[in-house]
């Protein structure tokens, strides 16, 4: 009977992530109850949800909204976000004529305080390189068809800037309370790939 050896690609990302893990706890250069603490953080206290109440102060107050506009690093910590890779955050707002869509062509730079650790797609060089190159085609793929006399704007991240798209607010949302705008809020539409839908009636 043959035994049956591990190649190299028979091991997942999570096996290596736990060896590794494994002989740096061992070695004492890590501490279990820190890591613990930073999956934890990241997935209860980290994610668009802190984005999307940004989004929804910048609308219901003028001032908040320029106060982000001019510094959304500063606005952002108004709101308690802040920390690593958001050191600094540039608010970009869409309007009837401009559309922003983010992209980081390198690898994957993100504003994490606001919206977590970055999807999937995001990080696929097809839309790193597509997106650069044929943006309405990419929008339109993601279900977003801009209209011609909208102009698209791709904005580049990096490790020093990372971007928040801030949407439109979209019609008949009137009425809402903060909380209820930010409800309807979505990370696509922080990145910049889809537009907030007003609440179905
Ligand atoms: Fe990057």
């Amino acid at each position: 009977m043959a035994i049956q050896t591990r190649t190299e690609e028979s091991f997942t990302p999570a096996m290596r992530t736990e060896a590794l893990e494994d002989i740096l706890t061992e070695r004492g250069l890590v501490d279990p109850k820190v890591l613990a603490g930073l999956i934890k953080n990241f997935e209860e206290n980290v994610g668009p949800m802190n984005g999307a109440r940004v989004v929804a102060r910048a609308w219901v107050d003028p001032e908040f909204r320029a106060r982000l506009l001019a510094d959304a690093t500063a606005a952002s910590a108004e709101l308690g976000y802040k920390g690593a890779q958001g050191e600094c955050i540039v608010a970009l707002e869409n309007t009837d004529r401009v559309h922003h869509v983010v992209v980081c062509t390198l690898c994957s730079c993100y504003p994490w305080p606001l919206l977590g650790l970055p999807p999937g797609w995001y990080k696929d060089p097809a839309y790193r390189a597509r997106v650069v190159r044929e943006p309405r085609t990419v929008l339109a793929e993601f279900g977003l068809t801009l209209g011609a006399g909208v102009e698209v704007r791709v904005w580049d991240s990096t490790a020093e800037v990372r971007y928040l798209v801030l949407p439109q607010r979209p019609a008949g949302t009137e009425g809402l309370t903060e909380e209820e705008l930010a409800a309807l809020v979505t990370r696509d539409a922080m990145v910049g790939i889809a537009s907030v839908a007003a609440p179905r009636r």
